[in-house]
Order: C-alpha cells, then sequence, then structure tokens
C-alpha cells in the first residue's frame, strides 16, 4: 500500500529532499492513479499501482515541494 510506504519513508526520515538532501517533513493530496484501459466497447478500470502525492520538504530555507508520481525516487534505503 503506496500510502503506507510514503508514512513509513517520511517518518523514517528516509524520504530525502532532492534540494538540501534533508528528509522531506511532510506530505499532502495522496491519490491512487488509476488507468482506465478500453476493451472494445468496455472500459475496464485497471489499477496500475500507480500513486500520486504531493511531497513538501518543509526543512529551514528549502521551499521544495513537488506534485509526483515517482516519489519512490526520493525513498533511500
Ligand atoms: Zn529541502
Amino acid at each position: 500500500m503506496s500510502l503506507q510506504i510514503i508514512k513509513d519513508a517520511i517518518e523514517g526520515k528516509k524520504m530525502i529532499c532532492p534540494k538540501c538532501k534533508k528528509a522531506v517533513q511532510k506530505f499532502e493530496k495522496f491519490a491512487e492513479t488509476i488507468d482506465a484501459v478500453r476493451d472494445g466497447f468496455n472500459v475496464q478500470e485497471i489499477d496500475s499501482h500507480a500513486s500520486r502525492v504531493t511531497l513538501i520538504c518543509g526543512n529551514d530555507d528549502c521551499a521544495w515541494k513537488e506534485r509526483t508520481e515517482y516519489w519512490e525516487n526520493y525513498i533511500v534505503d
């Protein structure tokens, strides 16, 4: 579940801001994205397992904020 992964990454300070390299402090507007696939006359909704979130750095002197589907790229091990 992506929301839990994002929460854990932020709480564990593993979501890193690309600008100041400090841990991202918060996020907002989490949303699962669903791809609609046309199959003849039917429209099937297929869960693409993608999700979009707005990441907010929140550290002093850093105004980095990004709405992204590629939030996994900002998580470090
Ligand atoms: Zn930052």
